[in-house]
């Protein structure tokens, strides 16, 4: 996340010919009612000054809809301007569309705020025109960082009297209040609370964006978040969706078309003898394992062409394989004939390297461990064996 700092630098917060700019009464977004048509171009646009266009009223709706806001649509783009570093484009749709991102008493209160300057910002905050709840919590805010700054600064005694004189009389967040005192005694509480030093205002600045109606401040991101929003729905409505990209296309509405839908027969495997009871794929895609009930196995490989051909065909089972299951690493396999036994094979060769057995009983299922070194077999009388490192037998 990049810091607002980097956003919007304090030069353009306060832009001396943006300011002049809006604060010319003949200049529309302060007197709606004059007719757009006859304002006059900007001499100062270097882009505008050429287009004889009138520019529309910033509270039009546009979109085929109608229900989209111009100043709300027109605010979000150069809010992702300045958000990309692209800041002389953000200050010519400012002074272009005549649609600021900022009423200046906000530009003036975030840059206040990251200056540090807080008392100034305390008194900016009250002539915002937001409701009293808001202030107050806004004001917490500014305050608590103001507290944090000066303790860090060793000012004790300024910290105390901050904490005294201004945070309390708001009488919000007591919890916090009580929590604030005992940084006094204890400045490593201050990481516990939230205040890490380095690029805190901006954090504040975020906090208080957070706070205030997105109307007042515009908050971050917000174009990214409507465009994946519209992304998203696009991939929730796609009927065949089966897309393995991470990215969609901004140029096109995002849809999946049937052929991507595997419908037709490309091959038929026919080196069973008899019915084929279980499947899988090899945890590296190269190989497929089937069992079957003609008491065998096989590993198939699969071929540059995407075709599958035998690569060993695993005998030594006299009962209908049920299941196989690939090592992690792919280079073993195990194999359960029904209520029989259970084979590990090496997968390059083929050759069974041991048979587990339970005397009496016989073994349903099989799996490895994710280690890849122990395996577990299920059991006809209900119970599960565990099998580790360790040769016995034969
Ligand atoms: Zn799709």
């Amino acid at each position: 996340m990049g810091g607002l700092d980097e956003e919007e630098p304090p030069s353009k917060r306060i832009k001396p010919s943006s300011l002049q700019f809006c604060t010319n009464s003949n200049f529309f977004p302060q007197t709606h009612n004059l007719p757009l048509s006859t304002k006059p171009p900007n001499p100062s646009l270097e882009f505008g000054a050429s287009m004889a266009r009138p520019v529309p009223h910033p509270q039009a709706l546009i979109g085929s809809k109608g229900f989209i806001k111009r100043d709300e649509f027109v605010r979000i783009i150069t809010k992702a301007l300045y958000s990309l570093g692209y800041e002389r484009s953000g200050s010519i749709l400012e002074e272009e569309s005549g649609i600021q991102l900022h009423e200046p008493v906000i530009d003036l209160f975030r840059k206040q705020v990251l200056n540090g300057d807080w008392d100034g910002s305390i008194q900016t905050l009250h002539k915002i025109g937001l409701e009293q709840n808001i202030v107050k919590s806004a004001a917490f805010v500014i305050l608590e960082h103001k507290f944090f700054e000066l303790l860090e600064n060793g000012n004790i005694l300024d910290a105390l009297k901050t904490l005294q004189a201004e945070i309390s009389p708001l009488e919000v967040k007591k919890e916090r209040v009580h929590a604030l005192t005992g940084c006094i005694l204890c400045p490593a509480r201050f990481a516990e609370l939230g205040f890490l030093g380095e690029n805190c205002r901006v954090r504040v600045l975020e906090e208080l964006q957070n706070i205030f109606p997105p109307s007042i401040m515009v908050p971050e991101r917000r174009l990214e978040q409507l465009v994946e929003q519209a992304l998203n729905v696009q991939k929730d409505a796609c009927y065949f969706h089966n897309f393995k990209g991470k990215t969609l296309s901004l140029y096109m509405d995002h849809r999946c078309g049937k052929e991507q839908i595997p419908s037709r027969t490309t091959q038929v495997l026919d080196a069973h003898q008899d019915e084929v009871w279980y499947i899988q794929f090899s945890n590296n895609g190269k190989y497929l394992a089937s069992a079957s009930h003609d008491t065998t196995a096989i590993i198939w490989e699969v071929n540059a062409d995407g075709q599958l051909s035998v690569k060993h065909k695993l005998t030594g089972h006299t009962q209908p394989v049920l299941m196989v299951s690939w090592s992690p690493d792919d280079q073993q396999i195990l194999t359960c004939g029904m209520e029989e036994s259970v084979r590990l094979w090496d997968t390059c060769s083929g050759r069974c390297l041991r048979v587990y057995e339970k005397a009496g009983l016989g073994l349903t299922s099989c799996g490895f461990f994710p280690n890849g070194k122990d395996i577990i077999t299920g059991i006809s009388d209900k119970s599960f064996s565990v099998w580790g490192p360790g040769w016995q037998g034969d």
